[in-house]
């Protein structure tokens, strides 16, 4: 058999645009698009535009001209243009619809949970074991399966570690137009993160990250309590933030915990065992603070994609172990070419995290010393190049 198996889609867009014949295993009965919107930055479009499908996503999101932090009173504190780069928010309904539909048809298996990955004990190839009883035998396994993924317990790799916020995220419509400027707003008061982005004229998405409560998996089950416990956090926020969260559309509201993967865990970790390796949330994680994991895992998407093609599109011998060695060695690079950064960008995260999260003052001072030192430049990390698919 000559094919990719995994469950999530981003990548397999570039593996069959590299001719390696791929399956999608997804564990929902339809495509899932938790979490209302996704932020894209210069590094995601680069990502897409790869993918082939930036164009169309182009057209479906206004540009963002910057971003702008402002204080509970809403005075303007920074203000930094996008420049030369390029922001814009897309519905994750439509970016999962778009990649998706850019797949030749049956390509991606609903309803297909992945129990279980083993080696076979003559091959060394993987093992899927499905929940409805099937087994499929892959040459190649890249697990997309998000954060408790089953792969990455396959890898050995350590659980995520939790942290203490929890994010509502949702959308909220503005019939006769918000009339916000196209930026990407940000207010942060006493441990309590809010967003804003427009994604066109009506529509604007939003997301609190705000400290985890013992309520929270109870608040979570319901939209008109996840409504009201964000309107509580954010009761001295601008008078404009506080009818945007009242006015949203419950239908849209999620709450969910933050987890990740910290910099020195991707630093040391292996990503590999076999012919399987992780991508996406599957492989780092992050808090919300940058808006990055996405656009990290079609970063990942490209990497991989490449990797794989120049091993696999060549003619294969008749010898089965060589054939793995060089998929293992195509992997290998991949981790290589990802590994450094993931922990830029995770690092990056972290602090900032560390930052918002913390009520030591000297964590804060270490925090905002590292930020100068490293991270001066805000959006350094949005000019990453992951290159040709
Ligand atoms: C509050 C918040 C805001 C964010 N904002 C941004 C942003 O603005 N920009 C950005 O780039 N990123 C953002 N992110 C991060 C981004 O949402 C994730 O990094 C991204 O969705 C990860 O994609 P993924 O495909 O790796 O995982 P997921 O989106 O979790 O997808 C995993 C898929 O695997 C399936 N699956 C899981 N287990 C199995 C199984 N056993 N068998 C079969 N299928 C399985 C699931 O059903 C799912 O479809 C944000 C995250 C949070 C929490």
């Amino acid at each position: 058999m000559r094919f990719v198996e995994a469950d999530c889609f981003h990548w397999f867009d570039n593996e069959y645009r590299k001719g390696i014949s791929s399956l999608v295993l997804e564990r929902a009965d339809t495509l899932r698009d938790t979490g209302a919107a996704i932020g894209i930055q210069t590094n995601g479009w680069r990502a897409l535009d790869q993918l082939g499908v930036g164009s169309k996503l182009r057209q479906t999101a206004i540009p963002l001209i910057g971003f702008l932090d402002v204080s509970a009173n809403n005075v303007s504190l920074k203000e930094v243009p996008i420049g030369y780069g390029e922001a814009r928010c897309l519905k994750r309904s439509v970016l999962m619809e778009t990649l998706a539909n850019d797949l030749p048809i049956g390509t991606v298996c609903f309803g297909c949970r992945i129990l279980t990955v083993k080696l076979d004990a003559i091959t060394s190839y993987p093992i899927l074991q499905l929940q409805d009883g099937r087994v499929i035998k892959a040459k190649v396994v890249i697990g997309c399966d998000g954060v408790n993924s089953v792969v990455a317990d396959f890898l050995g790799l350590k659980p995520p570690r939790v942290s203490p916020t929890s994010n509502v995220r949702g959308f909220t419509n503005y019939p006769s137009g918000h009339g916000f400027s196209p930026e990407f707003v940000t207010i942060n008061k006493d441990h309590v993160f809010l967003g804003r982005i427009p994604l066109n004229d009506k529509l604007v998405y939003w997301f609190i990250a705000r400290p985890r409560t013992p309520q929270d998996s109870i608040v979570s089950k319901d939209p008109e309590l996840m409504r009201n416990s964000s309107m509580e956090s954010i009761t001295d926020f601008p008078n404009e933030m506080v009818e945007m969260v009242k006015n949203s559309e419950l239908t849209s509201l999620t709450l969910t915990g933050t987890r990740y993967r910290a910099p020195w865990d991707l630093l040391l970790e292996s990503f590999r065992k076999s012919t399987v390796t992780v991508a996406g949330d599957a492989m780092h994680v992050m808090g919300p603070f940058l808006g990055q994991g996405g656009s990290a895992a079609l970063e990942d998407a490209v990497v991989l994609a490449r990797c794989l093609a120049k091993e696999m599109c060549v003619r294969t011998t008749t010898d089965p172990k060589r054939n793995r060695n060089r998929i293992e060695a195509a992997m290998d690079q991949y981790v290589r070419e990802r590994r450094l950064r993931l922990v830029h960008l995770s690092t990056k995260v972290y602090t900032i995290g560390s930052l918002l999260e913390s009520s030591s003052l000297v964590m804060k001072i270490i925090c905002i010393v590292l930020m100068i030192i490293f991270f001066r430049d805000r959006l350094g990390h949005t000019r990453y190049d992951c290159g040709k698919l």
